[in-house]
């Protein structure tokens, strides 16, 4: 796609050009995967993280009271999401010291040998080549690590300074060297975001080709250093959705919980806006409010696991099947 349609696609304002460009992003999906969404059983392990990312509700400096699964409450979990006809497991979590590459390897051998019909995807943050060839060898097979922003300046205004962006674009080419179906991603309205820095995440993801793309509307957290400032369009995030799918026809790509969070019908307008997959909420129920990266963060209702039937009458009440399968990336 040419720069100039992208920013038509970005800027305009008439309602004929948006409804186009959801049809034309459906169509591309449906060409590539059929009437199919794809189910993921989110569960977040722990909310322990030594980063101190500006907009996050876990970051470091926040006084949250914080918890970590054990190895058998995460296998509890699988099992719960087994029976409920879920085939990919994501395992996400703060960048937790305790979570070692022997702990977070043997707790992947394990699902890997309890449930050898099911991926295993891994959102743990930023970590080294050997530890992500040690989890890739232990049986994971995708792994999330949104990018956050694809210009240094922008990702400076969002991150300590201890933090850097080369470092967290090398662990997307480390695990995509490393065998791994990689998902990468962004925020919608986050500080200091402009039409130019979403011009460089569209042509980042263009470039890299990822497997996975997670965008999801920024919405503040309470005690972090961004807790007043206003939450990312929904407009803007349908908007993306779409044009990413134009990029990518064969990305697989989340209706995310934090559109859900600020709609109502969100995740049915995301899949009329080109999403191909949504990631209920499998994390144990005492533990899901702990997970609190932004404000009412919903867990509930649509975004439970254990709510997947009526998930499942939603999705086809809009013309979309929900197989129980891996769903992985046509390549
Ligand atoms: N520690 C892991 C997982 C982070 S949580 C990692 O670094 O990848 C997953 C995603 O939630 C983040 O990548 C970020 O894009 C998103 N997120 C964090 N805080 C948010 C906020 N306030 N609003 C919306 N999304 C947020």
């Amino acid at each position: 796609m040419l720069s100039s349609d992208i920013d038509h696609l970005l800027t305009t304002s008439d309602p004929t050009a948006i409804d186009e460009l959801y049809a034309e992003a459906c169509r591309l999906r449906d060409a590539a995967y059929g009437r199919q969404v794809f189910v993921r059983g989110l569960i977040e392990i722990t909310n322990h993280c030594g980063n101190d990312c500006l907009y996050c509700g876990i970051r470091r400096s926040n006084t949250c009271r914080r918890y970590r699964l054990t190895k058998e409450q995460i296998l509890d979990c699988c099992r719960q999401g087994h029976e409920l006809g879920i085939r990919t497991f994501v395992l996400q979590g703060g960048e937790d010291a305790w979570m070692t590459d022997e702990r977070v390897a043997d707790i992947v051998k394990s699902i890997r040998s309890q449930y050898p019909d099911c991926a295993i995807t891994l959102s743990l943050g930023e970590r080294g080549y050997d530890s992500f060839c040690r989890l890739r060898e232990a049986g994971a097979d995708r792994y999330l690590l949104r990018h956050e922003t694809a210009d240094r300046d922008h990702y400076a205004r969002l991150h300590p300074t201890e933090m850097s962006f080369d470092h967290r674009m090398q662990c997307l080419r480390d695990l995509r060297e490393l065998g791994y179906q990689v998902g990468c991603g962004f925020m919608v309205g986050s500080p200091f975001q402009t039409i130019e820095t979403i011009k460089k995440d569209l042509a980042f993801i263009a470039d890299f080709k990822p497997e996975m793309v997670g965008i999801g509307p920024f919405i503040p957290a309470e005690g972090t250093p961004f807790a007043d400032r206003k939450a990312g369009s929904i407009e803007m995030t349908l908007r993306l959705l779409a044009i990413i799918r134009l990029l990518l026809p064969k990305v697989l790509l989340p209706a995310t919980t934090a559109l859900g969070t600020l709609h109502p019908k969100g995740r049915e307008l995301a899949i009329a806006a080109g999403a191909n997959v949504v990631m209920p909420n499998l994390s144990p129920q005492d533990t899901r409010a702990l997970y609190s990266i932004y404000n009412n963060k919903l867990s509930t209702g649509s975004e439970a696991a254990e709510s997947i039937a009526d998930i499942r009458a939603r999705l086809k009440a809009i013309g979309m099947d929900t197989p129980v399968s891996r769903g992985d990336f046509k390549a």
